[in-house]
């Protein structure tokens, strides 16, 4: 059996792209984002749900792949 699994990073913003519509402060499951004078994004709680990327109407969202395994049993 081919198992594998694929771990994310925690989101990283492009401050660039981010017009701070603080859609996913509200919608962020584990209330690591947080809308100051900028997005302020609490990586230690961030569980890289993805659930901001999806949403985010600029763009400014990317998960990052950590690391990918596979094992063969
Ligand atoms: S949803 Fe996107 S544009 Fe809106 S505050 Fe978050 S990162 Fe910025
Ligand atoms: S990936 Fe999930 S936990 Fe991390 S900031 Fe976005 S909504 Fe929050």
């Amino acid at each position: 059996m081919l198992v594998s699994e694929i771990k994310f990073m925690p989101v990283s913003i492009d401050r660039k792209k981010c017009v701070t519509c603080g859609g996913c402060v509200g919608l962020c499951p584990a209330n690591a984002m947080h809308l100051e004078t900028e997005l302020k994004h609490d990586v230690k709680k961030c569980t890289s749900c993805g659930v901001c990327v999806r949403f985010c109407p600029a763009g400014a969202l990317e998960l990052k792949q950590a690391n990918r395994f596979a094992t063969n049993s």
